[in-house]
C-alpha cells in the first residue's frame, strides 16, 4: 500500500511555489483539513498567502507550523532529475522542498487525518498555521497570523514547527529555542583627502579598527545549558574610491550577533555603543532585530515528543538550539510552548534536495503519537 504521506508529498512538491508564491499547495489543504472538520481561513498579507486551519473551539490549542514555500532551486544542469518532478532513487525522494519543508507539512496533515478518525471527539483544538513567506522576508507570513489570532484573544499552547530538525537520522535532534539575531550598519565618518596629506583629512578605517578590534574580541557572555555563548561577526566593510591616492572619507561596516537569552538586545547595543564612544567616532549606527532568542526548556510539549519519538523511533532525542532562524521565533513570544521537529535536514536548500521515503510515515506517526498524548 503506497503510503498517504508520500502520495501527499509528491503532490505539493510537484506545485513550485517558490517564495512567496504558494502555486495552490494551501488549497490542497484546505481540502483536506476541511473534510476531517478544521475551519480554514486563509489570511493574506501583500503578496503572501497564509492559511489559519483549527479544529475545536476549546484550549489547550495545539498549532502544527509550517510554510509551503521552497527557495529557488539553482542551476538546473547540476539537478539529476527535475525538482518539481518528485522522484525516488535508492529510497530517497528527491524534489525542491522535499525536507524543507513538505514532507513536515504532509506528515501533519496525515497525522491529524489518522487522529482524527479514531478521536473525533478529542478535548482541546487543533491547527495548522501555514505560510507562504517564511523562506523569503519573512514580514507578511506567520508574524502577521501571529498577531492577528492575538487580536482576537486565539491563544497557542503548544507550537509544533515541521522544520527539519533531525541531523542523522529522523528524530535525533529536536530545536527548543533558538539564539537571538540582531544586525547593525554602522557608518563612521573621516574626512576625504591625499594619501600624501593626511594631516589634511581623517581616516575612518584606521578610527574604527580599535573599536571592532575590541567588539571581536570581547566575551559578551559564556552562554548558559541551552545556549552557545553570544558571538559577534562581521559580515560586510566597505571603504574607499577605489583608487590608490585617496584616504575615504566614510567606512560602512555590517555586522551580526547571534545571542543567548543571557543577554538582550538592549544590553548589546548599550554594550556596542559605549565602545564606540569610547574611541570618539563620528558615526551613525542603524539596527534591527530579526529575532528575539527564545527557550522552552521542559513541559508537556517537549515531553510528548520526547516520548512519541521513542516510540516510533526507539531514539532517545537531543534538545538542541542550534541553527538559523525560524518561524518560531514569532510564536514564542506569546508564551506558546514552542518545538521544532521535522526530517533529516542535511539537503535543505541545497542541489537535490531529498527525504528518505521510510522517514515520512515515521514522522506522521511521531507527530500522531504527540496529538495523542497531548489531546486524548
Ligand atoms: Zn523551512
Amino acid at each position: 500500500m503506497e503510503s498517504e504521506t508520500l502520495k501527499l508529498l509528491t503532490t505539493l512538491i510537484a506545485k513550485p511555489s517558490i517564495t512567496p508564491d504558494d502555486a495552490g499547495c494551501q488549497q490542497l489543504l484546505i481540502e483536506r483539513l476541511s473534510a476531517i472538520g478544521f475551519e480554514c481561513e486563509t489570511m493574506v498579507f501583500g503578496d503572501v498567502t497564509n492559511l489559519w486551519a483549527r479544529r475545536g473551539q476549546s484550549s489547550p490549542l495545539l498549532a502544527f507550523i509550517g510554510h509551503t514555500d521552497v527557495v529557488p532551486t539553482g542551476p538546473l544542469d547540476e539537478w539529476h532529475s527535475d525538482p518539481f518532478k518528485p522522484e525516488i532513487r535508492d529510497g530517497l525522494l528527491y524534489g525542491r522542498g522535499a525536507a524543507d519543508m513538505k514532507s513536515g507539512i504532509a506528515a501533519m496533515v496525515t497525522a491529524c487525518e489518522q487522529f482524527v478518525k479514531s478521536n473525533a471527539d478529542h478535548r482541546g483544538s487543533i491547527a495548522l498555521l501555514i505560510t507562504s513567506d517564511e523562506e523569503g522576508p519573512s514580514i507578511d507570513g506567520t508574524v502577521k497570523v501571529v498577531e492577528a489570532l492575538e487580536a482576537r484573544g486565539e491563544k497557542i499552547d503548544w507550537a509544533l514547527v515541521g522544520e527539519p530538525s533531525s541531523s542523522i537520522e529522523l528524530g535525533d535532534v529536536v530545536k527548543n529555542g533558538r539564539r537571538g539575531s540582531i544586525n547593525a550598519i554602522l557608518t563612521v565618518h573621516g574626512v576625504q583627502g591625499h594619501v600624501a596629506y593626511p594631516q589634511l583629512a581623517d581616516n575612518p578605517v584606521h578610527r574604527v579598527m580599535p573599536a571592532l578590534d575590541q567588539l571581536a574580541a570581547l566575551s559578551w557572555d559564556n552562554g548558559n545549558e541551552f545556549f552557545p555563548a553570544t558571538s559577534f561577526q562581521i559580515s560586510n566593510m566597505n571603504a574607499g574610491t577605489g583608487v590608490a591616492n585617496v584616504i575615504p572619507g566614510q567606512v560602512e561596516i555590517h555586522f551580526n550577533l547571534r545571542y543567548s537569552t543571557e543577554l538582550d538586545d538592549q544590553q548589546i547595543i548599550e554594550t556596542t555603543e559605549a565602545i564606540l564612544k569610547q574611541y570618539e567616532l563620528d558615526y551613525s549606527i542603524e539596527w534591527s532585530l530579526s529575532g528575539y532568542p527564545f527557550l522552552t526548556a521542559e513541559g508537556e510539549l517537549v515531553e510528548a515528543a520526547q516520548q512519541s519519538i521513542k516510540q516510533v523511533t526507539g531514539i532517545d532525542t537531543e534538545l538542541s538550539t542550534a541553527g538559523g532562524t525560524s518561524d518560531g521565533r514569532f510564536i514564542a513570544p506569546t508564551g506558546a510552548q514552542v518545538l521544532e521537529l521535522g526530517p533529516v535536514n542535511e539537503s535543505i536548500h541545497k542541489i537535490n534536495e531529498h527525504v528518505r521515503v521510510s522517514d515520512l510515515d515515521k514522522l506522521s506517526a511521531i507527530y500522531q503519537g504527540i496529538l495523542e498524548k497531548l489531546l486524548p
